[in-house]
């Protein structure tokens, strides 16, 4: 939530979606920023669809990944382990990419596949295990635009590609290599083109020099 101080300012000059460019006159810096900053505070709503249970919720996130007290508890019950129901904090970078996209997708709705996974069976290593990861679709969407995305602009991740399942793992790994792969035939492919891709520099755009020139 906003301070409600700011909160206040904003609605007195009732310029919550004001910005400095569209401005007749200039704005005094202390007030402009002050309208980035509680912009940038505002919790981001992110809807969810859950596809094994078929329930919806929508979870307000911050900029930071940080949620208040009865989101954050919603949030682990939300994605909780499905076998044990075992329940345990989702990483807040984790969260953070997960607003992310949400931000992207305005509107749309993130349909997750699993989170937290805590059974017999699931690696030791797992992010899942961890509650790092995070596996999930958005309807209608090209997964390829939202795994070059997140792969583009994070680091210190695991992006995997399953085109076949129609989702995309995403997991934060504080202080670990970046490891992206795509899920063919049942076995992970690491280092797959499209991570390549997505990670090399846009070529400057060079002028064509003119015979003579
Ligand atoms: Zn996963």
């Amino acid at each position: 939530m906003l301070p409600l101080l700011i909160k206040a300012r904003l609605m007195g000059m009732g310029m919550a979606g004001w910005t400095a460019a569209a401005a007749p006159v200039p704005m005094p810096a202390d007030t402009v920023s002050l309208v980035y900053t509680a912009r940038a505070a505002t919790p981001v709503p992110v809807p969810l669809f859950d596809e094994n249970l078929r329930v919806q919720a929508t979870v307000e996130i911050d900029h930071l990944g940080n949620s208040d007290a009865a989101t954050t508890k919603k949030i682990r019950h939300l994605f909780r382990c499905r076998v044990t129901n075992r329940e345990r904090p989702i990483a807040r970078k984790s969260l953070l990419m997960l607003k992310d996209v949400a931000e992207m997708y305005e509107g749309k709705t993130i349909e997750f596949v699993s989170v937290y996974r805590v059974q017999r069976g699931e690696s030791l290593t797992s992010p899942h295990r961890d509650g790092r990861a995070i596996d999930f679709r958005i309807r209608g969407e090209q997964l390829r635009t939202i795994r070059d995305y997140l792969w583009r602009k994070y680091t210190e991740v695991g992006i995997g590609w399953y085109p076949s399942e129609q989702f995309i793992h995403m997991d934060t790994r504080p202080t670990l290599h970046d490891t992206s792969w795509t899920f063919v035939n049942g076995a992970n492919r690491y280092n797959p083109y499209w991570a390549e891709l997505a990670r090399r520099p846009a070529q400057p755009v060079t002028q064509a020099r003119r015979p003579g020139a």
